[in-house]
């Protein structure tokens, strides 16, 4: 695949508010309003002494215009916006690589935290669908994971630390600004019509954070997206599942990967804390409450396919039984492999017939496509990538150092 790469510096990505200089930043430690969802953005107004509705004026401009300098926000009084530019920022994320692919993926690198800071994927696939061009985004929760499924790469470099609402909300920000850069502020639209909660991390392990990230997402005065178009995938945290219920309505997704619970045990460690009773039991809840609207209908199960492992076609028996009263569409993933991972991809053969046993029990079942065309895989890929992220993240830092001295060295 023919790929442009663009290696950004901080300083030099566009999309980049200015930075502050070191004086600014001792003299106040600027509130980014990015991260902020509706209810919060109010109340920093209210606290303010301004009026609650300037939350959705703000929002719009930073969500829909995707405009960082409060000096642009043209209906708030220039007394409200000298207020603003002393006490709050919009930053996003700091982009250290940006690769944009001929065939429309593009993926970025971000860098989070203080001084060298850790490193965050994100990936977009376009995709011609019959309503239309999609553009769906994956978008990160956490840097590294802390369930060590013995698949994953994420889970193989441990925990390091949840993304914050600005970092998880800013990717999201990034992917739709890259298309407008060139766009009058006016004639700017938002892009991305689907994001899915499947880059690294656990989403619900960083529930609060995920879910203002999330009702950002739907909110009319932001992103507006469909509850459908808005999918959550989780190994199973039993108990955020039933908050989710209270808190929001969006597609969810299981990581299942193994149909029985001494298999599940050694592939999804976390089975072991909310074995399978419990995980189908807390998917019923889920579709229980709101059966008729289209985003709880069904759960998607997604089944990584692990040569000799979860593949035998009494794995696809015991799917049959365990899945028979949970609505469900079940995706087979192809393993994706990575450095020292202890397992092989099933053969064509061995998940074709997986998928017919289970198609002809009556669900539906579909294969998740491995070309880069493919959202899901370039979300496999993504968690793959990672898995030498010390070497990566060694590749990036010397691609920027050479992309800075050339800078330099051009005056
Ligand atoms: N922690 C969440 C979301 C991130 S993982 C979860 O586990 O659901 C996103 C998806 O990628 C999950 O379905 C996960 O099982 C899958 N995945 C992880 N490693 C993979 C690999 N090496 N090959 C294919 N899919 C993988
Ligand atoms: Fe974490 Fe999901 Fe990877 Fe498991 S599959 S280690 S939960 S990111």
């Amino acid at each position: 695949m023919s790929t442009e790469v663009v290696a950004v510096s901080a300083v030099s990505a566009a999309q980049q508010p200015s930075p502050s200089t070191p004086t600014q930043q001792n003299a106040v430690e600027k509130v980014n309003l990015l991260g902020m969802s509706r209810p919060q953005m109010e109340q920093f107004f209210e606290d303010m002494g301004e009026k609650k509705f300037r939350a959705g004026q703000v929002m719009k401009w930073i969500h829909q215009f995707f405009v960082t300098d409060f000096a642009e926000m043209t209906n708030i009084s220039g007394k409200l916006r000298e207020k603003l530019e002393k006490i709050a920022e919009i930053k996003a994320p700091e982009v250290v690589h940006k690769n944009y692919s001929k065939d429309g993926t593009r993926k970025w690198v971000f860098r989070v935290g203080d001084g060298d800071g850790s490193l965050v994927e994100t990936v977009l696939i376009p995709a011609e669908h019959r309503s239309g061009l999609r553009r769906t985004l994956c978008i990160s929760s956490q840097v590294g994971c802390a369930l060590d499924c013995s698949f994953c790469s994420t889970g193989k470099q441990g925990f390091q630390r949840d993304l914050d609402q600005s970092e998880i909300i800013g990717q999201l920000w990034v992917a739709n600004y890259s298309y407008m850069e060139d766009v009058p502020v006016a004639d700017r639209e938002r892009s991305v019509t689907n994001v899915v909660m499947m880059g690294m991390g656990e989403p619900l392990l960083n529930y609060d954070a995920v879910l203002n990230s999330m009702r950002i997402m739907l909110d009319d005065f932001a992103y507006g997206m469909s509850k459908r178009r808005v999918t959550l995938s989780t190994s199973g945290v039993v108990p955020k599942i039933d908050q989710m219920v209270k808190d929001i309505d969006v597609a969810l997704a299981i990581s299942l990967h193994a149909p029985n619970d001494e298999l599940r045990n050694e592939l999804v460690p976390i089975n072991k804390k909310y074995p399978l009773e419990q995980l189908i039991a807390a998917c019923q809840r889920y579709i229980a409450k709101d059966g008729n609207e289209s985003s709880r209908k069904h759960v998607t199960i997604e089944y990584v396919m692990l040569d000799g492992v979860n593949d035998h076609p009494e794995h696809a028996q015991q799917m049959i039984k365990l899945l028979k009263n949970l609505p469900s569409k079940i995706n087979l993933i192809p393993f994706n492999p990575f450095p020292h991972a202890p397992y092989g991809r099933s053969s064509r053969n061995r998940i074709i017939s997986f998928q017919k046993t289970l198609s002809d029990a009556g669900f539906v079942c579909t294969i998740r496509q491995t070309r880069g065309d493919d959202i899901d895989a370039a979300c496999g890929q993504l968690v793959g990538q990672v898995a030498d992220r010390t070497r990566r993240a060694e590749q990036w830092k010397k691609k920027i150092a050479q992309s800075n001295e050339i800078m330099r060295s051009q005056g």
